[in-house]
């Protein structure tokens, strides 16, 4: 073969674009790994091509029971559409690597037939014995003669062993001399000298399986993938992928390649890592995660309150921007503006507090109604009888404090007293605002309270305030004491639209148990 440092040159602009997700179900998926789905999908969407979803299993050792169905879980709650894979079926199936044997044997016996690869049969103990006596031993070019394999043996030896049973591996011969180029569409071309490459594993006959690096080429040729899109962690096996597509005879439908950098540590420095997430206090999964080994939960943005769209949007900014500073984008808005040109090459600061403003935008942007169905789960968590209350209630009652949320669990301490009378109050607030003569005081308003004509918010404050006005009252002690018998504290939304949907007697009520309760006593 001669020198060559022409670029994987590709045809993708002719063919219908293709990508594909390509996870191993070793564990949940990372947040990193979601990133690469977005920006699969929306590259596929932008484009109007195909999402494919390849479940990456020939690890068997490495394989985690629940971990497929959690990868489809969380694509499916963050909205990123499949358009092939193992559930959706498709025509280039099937999906899942383990169910794929017989077409890897195939590519492997093709490569052995050319001479582009070879068997080989030396054992860990001999390679160990080679990793002792040779500094920096590598199995390529300048010592593959000297090892155990076709290459040495003779052929009728090498039969003999193979119908003994003989354990082997399948290598990837790989020719010196040459310079490799990955067409990389973030990076541009990277070009590295086929030398450093060792002969790579691609199949094991211990198994029966390929090993990673072939059953992905021969995936995403026949799968007739147009750009793979995945990790930076990747990049360093992206030149021998480009030999195998060449070894194949496959070089005019190369894919283009884009490695994605890094998400990093909020602080940047070093790559994010779950204990980043437990030690700052967020999570680094999309779902939920219980490890059927340990029995360990990790943290999942969906269960810690997340909305899906605000995940989306801000995982999108991290090493991508629209090419303005547009923040707030959803999904198709995602889709129309995504492109390579704007991926960064440098890694991702994970800023983990912008995670939290995004979800906060969108919690502010979902109408009333949508927002009260999701907080349901958690108002029955805390034992509130959902339908005695009712949905346009629990409806008006996130309107009226949702500016002060970011997260949808947090609704309950900003709405609990509107489902039941407060059986505590805030001691600090007894002590200021609770004096010897409000009990009276708070006698007298439930009085006026009583006559008013009006409950609604707007008719009730006039007569109430122009009441503390005209009898000398303290305006800020009475409505502080007022909102402390109601609501248990000082805080809260308007206190007239309080009392418009707690309503009159419940009001009332709250007002009495107070006079009843309230020791100011117990502050001191
Ligand atoms: N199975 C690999 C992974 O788990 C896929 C890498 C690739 O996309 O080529 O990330």
């Amino acid at each position: 073969m001669t020198a060559s440092n022409e670029t994987c040159q590709n045809t993708t602009n002719q063919r219908r674009v293709r990508v594909r997700f390509a996870p191993s179900p070793t564990g949940p998926l990372h947040i990193g790994g979601v990133r690469t789905a977005l920006y699969n999908y929306l590259f596929a969407r932008r484009h109007g091509g195909d999402m494919i979803l390849r479940i990456e299993d020939t690890d068997s050792q490495r394989f985690v029971p629940g971990a497929e169905d959690y990868i489809n879980e969380a694509l499916a709650w963050l909205g990123i559409g499949i358009d092939e894979g193992v559930r959706e079926g498709g025509a280039y199936g099937p999906y899942k690597q383990s169910e794929r044997r017989d077409i890897y044997r195939t590519h492997v016996r093709q490569l052995l037939d050319t001479g582009k690869a070879y068997i080989a049969f030396d054992t860990p103990e001999e390679l160990e014995a080679k990793r002792e006596s040779i500094k920096n031993f590598q199995y390529d070019a300048s010592t593959r003669m000297q090892m155990r394999n076709s290459l040495t043996l003779p052929a009728d030896e090498v039969q003999r062993l193979i119908n003994e049973g003989a354990r082997y591996v399948v290598r990837f011969k790989i020719e010196p001399g040459i310079d490799v180029t990955v067409n990389d569409l973030v990076r541009g071309p990277v070009t590295i000298k086929s030398d450093i490459l060792d002969d790579k594993v691609l199949y094991k006959s211990a198994d029966d399986l390929p090993t990673y690096h072939l059953a992905n080429i021969v995936d995403d040729h026949l799968m007739e993938v147009t750009h793979v899109i995945r990790g930076e962690e990747w990049l360093p096996s992206a030149p021998l992928h480009v030999l195998l597509y060449r070894a194949f005879g496959w070089e005019d439908t190369m894919p283009s390649f884009v490695h994605l950098p890094l998400l990093l540590k909020p602080d940047g420095k070093g790559k994010l890592s779950k204990r980043d997430g437990d030690r700052l206090g967020f999570p680094v999964f999309p779902l939920e995660w219980h490890d059927p080994f340990s029995g360990d939960t990790s943290a999942g943005y969906r269960e810690s309150g997340y909305l899906p769209e605000a995940v989306i949007n801000f995982l999108a900014l991290l090493g991508w921007n629209p090419g303005d500073d547009t923040e707030i984008m959803d999904m198709q808005t995602l889709i129309d503006k995504f492109s390579f040109d704007h991926c960064s090459r440098a890694g991702a600061k994970f800023a983990f507090e912008k995670g939290k403003w995004f979800n906060h935008q969108y919690l502010q942007a979902m109408n009333d109604a949508e927002l009260a169905s999701l907080f349901v789960p958690v108002l029955k968590e805390h034992n509130v009888d959902v339908d005695t209350f009712g949905m346009d209630y629990i409806t008006r009652v996130v309107g009226m404090v949702k500016s002060r949320v970011s997260f949808v669990p947090e609704l309950w301490e900003q709405t609990k007293y509107f489902f039941q009378a407060p059986t505590e109050y805030d001691p600090k607030a007894v002590k200021k605002r609770w004096s010897e003569d409000m009990p009276a005081t708070m006698t007298r308003l439930i009085e006026v309270l009583k006559t008013l004509p009006s409950f609604k918010s707007g008719d009730a404050e006039p007569i109430v305030l122009q009441w503390i006005t005209d009898n000398g009252l303290h305006m800020g002690n009475v409505m502080n004491a007022f909102r402390l018998a109601v609501v248990g504290q000082c805080t809260g939304p308007h206190m007239f639209d309080i009392t418009e949907v707690l309503g009159r007697e419940k009001t009332i009520e709250r007002i009495e148990r107070a006079i009843e309760n309230i020791n100011p006593d117990d502050a001191k």
